[in-house]
């Protein structure tokens, strides 16, 4: 092991970013190290066993399309799958599934086990090796150097982590494991600009102890869905149900007289926690009319008792948690396996990095996860490929590469980060996303397989796949463009046709069906897969939309190109308001598409730069 200690990438952590930072670099040619604390813990499900969501399930599609490891293993581990927002539009609506945590860690360690160039070693690091005023190399707790042509770090929760059960405080990563802190302490001491975020989590409860006959049982979906565009559902475990309870006026009552030990509304918690993903308590306070709050029962495994009370994150007193958990129906003699906490740790400032995820202070320094500020295994999960990849690519000597707002919801968070930084843990949303109606989960492949291959991110047997259906998909599009109905026949749900018309054009009309106008139509349906089907679909309903928004696209792209140089003068662009001059000079755009959406920053501002730029031939 110590014989090569010099690796074109290190990564450091095993969470979610890590993953797939280390994955990528190493897809991607980079003799990679990956360095975590435990070798055990690599794909640990810090919180919920569940991937997915509303707007996350479109990163996992993104990631996946571009050869990642975060929607295989969701899949392999899936026992309870199900489409969110189904009444409402595809670019919306959102796969989640509750997986078995342990099912989970075996088709990560199963993936990076079959991924050449990538070797692992557990220690923590300790120190950045900085030479020239750039990272070289890190040394461990044991006391180890490894020199490296970039570093990566995804340290989660860990740096400086504090939990919080009520009163009781103590330094920890994670429940059970330890803070970082000699790193912490020298990211302080470098000029990075540092602050303090919070998050929380349930506590869990005995399963045999629950009484699921008086909770409602919410199915999962038939057939489980998919994450991965490879794979398919033989490869899915046993499918299990999932419950709803509900907290009552007495569980308030109780929370309400704990409020005063609740380290949330005491003063011991300084950092800032997830507006949309608040503690019990923090619902408590701030809904005090509702009378009660929805907890989706969720289990942690196929093989586990735990249960995860989806609702009820918490860092009161555990006897305070034990209370109130027991005045919830179906809850009445649950015992708890672990408290619920809080925690708080240590973020950089992402406004630091480039969008490449490089340090703009420390450069061969990159950062991922939620060490910038974010939250969700997604998020992390999409940066970590993104910071692997480019590092490999600097190690490599290559340009780095990121996508742009209008090809992925990871163009999206890297914009959003590195633009404006972050007030609380930042998550994705769908409204976070201009072109949502093209950055659907069923096109992810479209929009960045064939770019995953040229990145030497995405192997041949992913493309060749891609291909196959893509294939398939434009033929079936020509089918449907050349089979017409005359005037007076009826399609189902609709008046006679008025004029000759495709099929192609009649599934544009709102709420139609493909498979019910095959049948209509006596066509036979080029594929019955669910997820090929809603693909088609949307691709046609929202095509015509697509093309009234392509000019503005285009324009974003052409601005994404304009690279602007890290030393550009804004003083020296005649015109320009002292404003929009303040603004740039301290934002430093790498692009003008990102000079454009700084506020205060006009179209007439951005005119002028574009014209000083070609004056001195910079473009
Ligand atoms: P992590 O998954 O935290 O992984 C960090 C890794 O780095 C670990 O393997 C650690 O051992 C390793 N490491 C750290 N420092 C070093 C070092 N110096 N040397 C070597 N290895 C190191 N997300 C949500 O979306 N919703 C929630 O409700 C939610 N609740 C949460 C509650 C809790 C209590 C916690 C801890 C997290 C919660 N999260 C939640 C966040 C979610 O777990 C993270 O967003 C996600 O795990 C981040 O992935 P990551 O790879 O950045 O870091």
């Amino acid at each position: 092991m110590m014989k090569q200690a010099h690796y074109g990438v290190i990564v450091v952590g095993g969470g979610h970013a890590g993953i797939e930072a280390a994955a990528a670099a190493a897809r991607s040619g980079a003799q990679t190290l990956l360095l975590t604390q435990n070798l055990d813990t690599i794909g640990q499900l810090s919180c919920n066993p569940a991937v997915g969501g509303i707007g996350k399930s479109q990163i996992v599609r993104e990631v996946d399309a571009l050869g990642g490891v975060i929607g295989r293993a969701a899949d392999f581990a899936g026992i309870h799958f199900r489409r969110l927002n189904t009444s409402r539009g595809p670019a919306v609506r959102a796969l989640r599934a509750q997986t078995d945590r342990v099912r989970y860690k075996r088709a990560v360690i199963q993936a990076l086990d079959a991924q050449p160039n990538l070797h692992r070693f557990q220690g923590e690091a300790t120190e950045l090796q900085v030479q020239g005023g750039r990272v070289v190399g890190l040394t461990t707790h044991q006391g180890f150097t490894f020199r490296a042509d970039a570093v990566v770090l995804t340290t989660g929760t860990f740096l400086r982590g504090r939990i919080h059960i009520g009163a009781h405080q103590k330094a920890g990563g994670r429940a059970g494991e330890s803070a970082v802190l000699p790193l912490a302490e020298q990211l302080a001491e470098l000029d990075l600009r540092v602050g303090r975020l919070k998050t929380g989590t349930p506590p869990r409860i005995d399963g045999r102890t629950i009484d699921f006959s008086n909770l409602e049982v919410q199915p999962g979906q038939d057939p489980p869905g998919a994450f991965s565009f490879l794979g398919g559902p033989a490869e899915r475990p046993r499918q299990v149900a999932c419950h709803i309870a509900y907290t009552n006026p007495n569980t308030h009552a109780v929370i309400r007289e704990a409020l005063d030990e609740s380290p949330l509304f005491n003063g011991a918690i300084e950092g800032v926690g997830p507006r949309y993903c608040p503690s019990i308590e923090d619902k408590v306070v701030r809904f005090p009319d509702r009378d009660r709050h929805q907890i989706f029962v969720e289990p942690e495994g196929l093989d586990s008792r735990e249960i995860y009370p989806n609702g009820i994150s918490t860092s009161l007193s555990f006897e305070a948690q034990q209370r109130f958990v027991r005045t919830i129906e179906g809850f009445e003699g649950a015992v708890l396996t672990r408290p619920g906490y809080a925690i708080e740790y240590d973020y950089l400032d992402p406004r630091d990095l480039l969008c490449s995820l490089e340090s703009r202070r420390l450069p061969g320094l990159f950062l991922a996860g939620q060490i910038n500020g974010t939250t969700g295994y997604e998020e992390a999960a999409g940066q970590g490929l993104v910071a692997g990849l480019n590092a490999a690519r600097q190690a490599r000597g290559k340009e780095p590469w990121w996508p742009t707002r209008a090809e992925a919801y990871l163009g999206v968070m890297l914009d959003d980060l590195t633009r404006r930084g972050v007030a609380e843990p930042y998550r994705m949303f769908t409204s976070r996303a201009e072109y949502r109606l093209h950055l659907r989960e069923d096109n992810a492949d479209v929009r960045l397989t064939e770019r995953g291959f040229a990145l030497d991110l995405v192997d041949e047997a992913r493309l060749a796949a891609y291909h196959r259906k893509r294939t398939s998909v434009l033929g079936e599009f020509e089918r449907l463009k050349a089979e017409r109905r005359s005037v007076g026949e009826q399609p189902p749900g609709e008046p006679p046709l008025k004029d000759a018309t495709s099929l192609y054009d009649l599934l544009r009309r709102p709420n139609a069906d493909y498979l019910a106008l095959c049948e209509w139509a006596g066509l036979t349906p080029a594929f019955e897969d669910e997820q090929l089907i809603e693909h088609l679909q949307a691709d046609i309903t929202y095509g015509q939309h697509l093309d009234r928004q392509r000019a503005e696209i285009e324009r974003l792209e052409r601005h994404e190109k304009i690279r602007l140089p890290d030393d550009f003068d804004y003083a020296a662009v005649p015109g320009l308001s002292t404003e929009a001059r303040e603004r740039l000079d301290k934002a430093r755009p790498q692009t003008l598409g990102q000079a454009a959406r700084l506020d205060g920053v006009t179209p007439a501002a951005v005119a002028l730069i574009l014209v000083h730029m070609k004056r001195r031939a910079l473009v």
